[in-house]
């Protein structure tokens, strides 16, 4: 009967490296173990050979398969150191080893001895045979039907273990929102799938393209790992394997896997326009070997919706950092780069430029095609600024640049570069249209930290400076600036209204005849009351007012208050006059006219009685607006003098000819006089001309005894300063009347 199992038969000369299955014998009889090794040796099933693993009691067999975890079949002896040690053994490793892969067939020497079916079931056995029984043919196709079992048990475990990685995977791959981490994570995963590295790519687009706009070409090799690693960033057009190349090509045109003999390209079906690939290079049967076609499916399908997923993410990005009009970067992509560039070693130089008059080109060609001129003009700076960092556009017609370096010279040549390049102008059908660039400019210092914000909001303030003033196309930011820009706010706020405000009001400076010291007249000046009850800096005030435009509500509400005011002071003369200072941009409203002309009739007060104070800068511009104005002025009686005299341009020529009646000598030539020769000798020539013009001659700032001295002595007309008054409102202003009117008063 033994010898049954030495019955010759055909041995499998086949050898093999391939892993072999292992093989359990447990069994108390050193024959089975004997007979067992002679009846399979040299067996091979699906290329792999049998490895016999001997124990010859249960104890021993316990050790074994705890050494062992990849046993596929044990042959188990049921009768051994007891009547049912084969089946404790069995017991023990489905339960308490937990083995569920292993296959088990009980082997019995005397029949009768078979277990009770209930154990068969309870254990998940998959024979049961008689020692005496086992031929070697019986013997071996025992162990190949159990071998069977043992690799479909393993497989659908392996299955079972990847699509639990599958998921976590797709967690993974799904969380990705750039593309270029989407694709690497998703290879990476590959490989840990396939338990090993893989030499693949991942083609695709890197963003979902404008509808109807998908262009092969830009398909690229978005991530790409193995051999294949230094393909990553190629357009899939010029990857240089032609197998790679083409099956991928017609992978993604065909949406359909292609095959060829070293690899295989999977296709990334999405719902966008993301079309895509995975390629593979490993061969179509390995693949199924190692993962199995399901498993790479779902991976594909996974990798698909993270990838349509992640190109919308792009999409949505790119609406947040691209300019639809210009197709420049946003306020936003602005930021961003700001971020990226900030720390480096050369400070970060911030311009923000717009277009002159562009509401009027937006009025002349309406908005579409003021769109178009936009986006050439925004083309016509990245062409000029090739080595800008970004470029966006902020609003409207207003642009930012992000460039290196805040020195002098490279702010001039920005400016050069951008009046050059708009030299030209732009063509949009048959109209030309010049552009005038204005630009603002702020730098951060070696040693500032400041935000992007805080940077672009300086080189608007240096813009708005530019704007305001008018005089040149650029500026770069000041601190001052800001001071001026949060004036201009306060004055804002001020003049709207609202609880908490700034009062307005006027206070008045005498004006004395130099000769008896007498009242000529009485200067209105602005004061502005904060609600603490300071008082704040009127010049920088009115710069604020003059710059924002606000001027000529301020001054419109000057002549009313100053002109009622005045004609209501008591104890002067008839003939104590009323200068008002008129600044340049208040001169050339026409509502001018009709505020001095309102405000002198509700006051009851001829015009005669007015002497308006105005800068050189207004004679030098000899526009025919200002000139009307001041003979006009004049026609009705009232002077014209020229205020602050000698800090300008400081031409005589045109005194000649223009309407003037007289001038003020400025507070810094009289306040130096004493100790300066030269403000003394220009103080001297101004009064000679003047009178040589029939021009009167007030000296402003007068404070001491001695300027007024010096004053009286050459001749000057009318004296102003603090020897005499400080300006004062119209009710304090009673005391110093009378005391001018007192007998034997004296001034310093
Ligand atoms: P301004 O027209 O040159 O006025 C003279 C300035 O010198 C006044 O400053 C006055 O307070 C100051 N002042 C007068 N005497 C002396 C003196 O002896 N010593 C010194 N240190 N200062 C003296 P304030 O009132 O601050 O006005 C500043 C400027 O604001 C004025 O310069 C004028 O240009 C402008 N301003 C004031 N009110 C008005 C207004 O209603 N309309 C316009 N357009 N400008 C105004
Ligand atoms: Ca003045
Ligand atoms: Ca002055």
């Amino acid at each position: 009967m033994v010898m049954d199992f030495l019955a010759p038969s055909e041995p499998n000369p086949k050898k093999n490296a391939s892993a072999p299955w292992k093989i359990l014998i447990v069994d108390d009889d050193p024959d089975v173990h004997e007979v067992t090794k002679i009846a399979v040796g040299g067996y091979e099933f699906e290329d792999r050979p049998f490895e016999l693993l001997h124990a010859l009691s249960a104890h021993e067999a316990r050790q074994i398969l705890v050494e062992h975890e990849d046993v596929a079949v044990a042959l188990v002896d049921v009768v051994m150191e007891s009547d049912t040690a084969g089946l404790g053994l069995v017991g023990w490793i489905r339960s308490e080893l937990g083995n569920h892969f292993t296959r088990l067939i009980l082997r019995t020497g005397q029949p009768g001895y078979a277990p009770q079916t209930d154990v068969i079931m309870k254990f998940d056995i998959d024979g049961y045979t008689e020692k005496a029984e086992l031929s070697r043919t019986k013997l071996i196709t025992a162990i190949v039907t159990a071998l069977r079992g043992y690799k479909l048990v393993t497989s659908l475990e392996s299955n079972r273990k990847k699509l639990k990685q599958l998921n976590a995977h797709f967690s993974e791959i799904v969380e990705q929102n750039a593309i270029q981490e989407f694709a690497s994570t998703a290879l990476r995963n590959f490989s840990e799938l396939v338990g090993q590295p893989v030499d693949a790519l991942l083609c695709g687009l890197e963003v979902v393209p404008e509808y109807g706009t998908f262009d092969k070409s830009s398909m690229r090799v978005l991530a790409a790992t193995g051999n294949l690693e230094d393909k990553v960033d190629l357009p899939v057009d010029v990857i240089g394997d032609e197998g790679i190349r083409t099956s991928i090509a017609s992978c993604i045109e065909t949406q359909s896997q292609c095959v060829w003999d070293q690899g295989v390209a999977l296709p990334l079906v999405t719902r966008n326009e993301m079309a895509g690939a995975l390629y593979l290079g490993i061969s179509e049967e390995r693949l199924e070997n190692l993962v199995g076609t399901e498993v790479v499916q779902l991976f594909v399908s996974n990798v698909a919706l993270g990838y349509a997923k992640t190109g919308l993410m792009e999409h949505i990005r790119n609406l947040a950092y691209v300019d639809r009009v210009t197709g420049l970067s946003t306020f936003s992509g602005f930021l961003e780069a700001f971020q990226r560039h900030a720390g480096g070693r050369s400070p970060l130089l911030v311009v923000h430029l717009d277009l002159q008059r562009f509401r009027v080109i937006v009025d002349g060609i309406g908005d579409e095609k003021a769109g178009a001129v936009l986006k050439k003009a925004g083309h016509r700076i990245s062409q000029t600024f090739p080595d800008a960092l970004t470029i966006a556009r902020k609003e409207r017609d207003e642009f930012l640049l992000l460039l290196r370096g805040g020195e002098d010279n490279k702010i001039q040549d920005v400016v050069a570069r951008v009046e050059d390049a708009f030299q030209e102008p732009i063509a949009l059908d048959e109209n030309q249209i010049n552009l005038r660039l204005r630009l603002g400019f702020a730098a951060a210092a070696d040693n500032e930290n400041l935000s992007a914000e805080q940077l672009v909001r300086h080189a608007s303030i240096a813009l708005n400076d530019v704007r305001q003033k008018g005089l040149t196309n650029h500026a770069i930011f000041h601190p001052l600036m800001q001071e001026a820009a949060f004036e201009r706010l306060r004055l804002a706020s001020l003049l709207t209204g609202g609880a908490n405000q700034t009062e307005m009001s006027a206070h008045y400076q005498p004006i004395m005849r130099a000769e008896d010291e007498s009242i000529a007249s009485f200067e209105a000046l602005m004061r502005f009351k904060t609600s603490s009850g300071n008082f704040l800096n009127t010049a920088r005030m009115i710069e604020a007012a003059e710059a924002s435009g606000l001027i000529t509500e301020i001054g419109a509400w000057m002549f009313k208050t100053a002109f009622v005011e005045f004609s209501e002071l008591e104890g002067i003369s008839s003939d104590v006059g009323l200068n008002v200072n008129l600044s340049p941009r208040q001169v050339q409203t026409n509502r001018i006219y009709k505020d001095i002309e309102d405000a002198a009739s509700a006051a009851d007060l001829p015009l005669s009685r007015l002497v308006f104070e105005v800068t050189e800068g207004l004679y030098i511009s000899n526009d025919q607006i200002t000139l009307s104005l001041l003979t006009w002025l004049r026609n009705k009686g009232a002077k014209i003098v020229i205020d602050d005299f000698g800090t300008g341009y400081s031409s005589f020529s045109y005194l000649r000819k223009l309407p003037v009646d007289g001038i003020k000598i400025d507070r810094s030539f009289i306040m130096n006089m004493d100790q300066d020769p030269d403000a003394l000798a220009v103080v001297k020539s101004i009064i000679a001309v003047a009178q040589a013009l029939d021009l009167s001659v007030t000296a402003e700032g007068v404070e001491t005894v001695a300027q007024r001295k010096i004053m009286q002595e050459l001749g000057c007309d009318l004296l102003q300063g603090f020897l005499y008054s400080k300006p004062q409102s119209r009710e304090d202003l009673a005391a110093f009347i009378q005391k001018v009117e007192e007998p034997g008063r004296v001034f310093g």
